[in-house]
């Protein structure tokens, strides 16, 4: 059985179809510049690639261009579409109306479209994914939304609600619903199935540490809290994005530069974190080198995402009550043996300590804190397309 997982941007989409017999990837790619020019890269398995410039006005061409390359192309991966027995999509949004995967409806579609308040650059990309598969696939191939918000779901509403009058809450259902969430949820079944742990009475920390970042705080398997907010901006600095700070700053400086509400977003969104703080760039590898070589505003930089990463996880370590294990995933997380023996020298206090040899490896399911440190720090590969194919075959099987 072979489902196709999508991940619809405004501009851009990845796919990847998946073997759930092996659970192994047959063939993954990406289609850019939607809208604009348009391009795919698609690879198989087996190594061959398929590249080329196709004219994708909309989403619509795009996923026609996927299956000229996975159905005819020098990649071809299978013979005709009939061979996909159903399709799961990424969906950032699912406000406080999913906490689980659903089978995608005309209901579920308007619900989608009407989040696309709370998440105006991802759900309406999103939801052009799911029409234009419908349109390729018509209605005989079953399609599957996977929530990125619906692990958080279990927060209550201690950890969700905002600090601001009641009524933005009653009236724009403004709180906090994170993001990453089926990141965080596979890495953290990967820990109970990889140590044995028991789900009941388990305190987790999940560091999810990529362009994006997030930490979130699990209890007996269930979100307890995460640090993205209402949006991906809140909790702590990023490769572009702020986290959160004094939210006076904002307004003192729109007076200052006149600035407008929107473009105060955009300084918060897109030129802040690590590349603000460092002015070279919003990749770890660049700042790090740089840092390396002198630079003192990237050392700052990356000296500030590491201490702001410590104090998060302190703080939810306090939430939780205790800490059994921790563990580190995404770009930064699964690559950067730096910043996470950085972290782990911070928490010697609480009896861990570093195996050197294990931080250095790479790319596996891996424990990087010594056999008998007290509290277990893993290093665990993140793979959300595989949760949204296992989440698609369970809801149509
Ligand atoms: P996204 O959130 O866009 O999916 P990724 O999870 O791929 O991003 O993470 C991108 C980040 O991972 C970048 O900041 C990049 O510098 C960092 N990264 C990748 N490889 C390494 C490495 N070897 N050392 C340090 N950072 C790395």
């Amino acid at each position: 059985m072979k489902i196709f997982v999508v991940n619809a941007g405004s501009s851009s989409m990845k796919y990847q179809l998946i073997d759930m017999e092996t659970e192994g990837v047959l063939a993954k790619g990406l289609c850019e510049r939607i809208g604009v020019t348009g391009c795919i890269t698609h690879k198989a398995a087996d190594g061959r690639v398929y590249s080329a410039d196709t004219a994708m006005p909309t989403h619509a061409e795009a996923f026609e261009a996927v299956v000229y390359a996975m159905t005819q192309s020098d990649a071809k991966v299978i013979d005709s579409l009939d061979e996909i027995t159903a399709i799961g999509h990424r969906i950032v949004q699912g406000g406080d109306t999913y906490s689980e995967s659903v089978k995608i409806d005309e209901d579920v579609m308007k619900v989608v479209d009407e989040l696309s308040e709370l998440a105006p650059l991802h759900n309406p990309a999103n939801l052009l994914g799911i029409k234009a598969c419908y349109k390729l696939f018509g209605d005989k191939t079953p399609q599957v939304a996977v929530f990125d918000t619906s692990f958080h779901q279990t927060m209550e509403a201690t950890q969700y609600v905002y600090p601001i009058p009641y009524e933005y809450y009653d009236k724009y259902k403004i709180r906090r619903y994170g993001a990453h969430g089926t990141s965080h949820r596979y890495v953290c079944d990967e820990l109970f199935n990889i140590t044995g742990m028991k789900k009941e009475g388990s305190k987790v920390i999940t560091c999810h540490l990529g362009n994006g970042c997030s930490i979130t705080a699990i209890k007996d398997g269930k979100c307890f809290d995460t640090s993205m907010g209402f949006t991906p901006l809140d909790g702590f600095m990023m490769g572009t994005r702020s986290g959160a700070m004094d939210p006076s700053v904002l307004t003192y400086i729109a007076n200052k530069d006149g600035l407008s509400a929107d473009d105060i977003s955009n300084i918060l969104n897109k030129k802040s974190g690590v590349l603000g703080v460092s002015g070279v760039s919003n990749d770890n590898r660049d700042v790090a080198a740089a840092a390396e070589a002198g630079n003192e505003r990237a050392k700052l930089a990356t000296d500030m995402q590491r201490y702001q990463i410590i104090k998060f996880i302190g703080s939810y370590i306090a939430a939780l009550g205790g800490i059994d294990a921790i563990v580190f995933t995404g770009g930064i997380g699964e690559n950067d043996k730096d910043l996470r023996a950085a972290v782990m020298e911070n928490l010697k206090f609480l009896g861990i300590e570093c195996d050197a040899e294990n931080n250095a490896k790479r790319g596996e399911n891996i424990r990087v804190s010594t056999a008998d440190s007290k509290v277990g720090v893993y290093v665990i590969p993140t793979n959300e397309e595989l949760v949204i194919a296992r989440d698609t075959l369970s809801l149509i099987k």
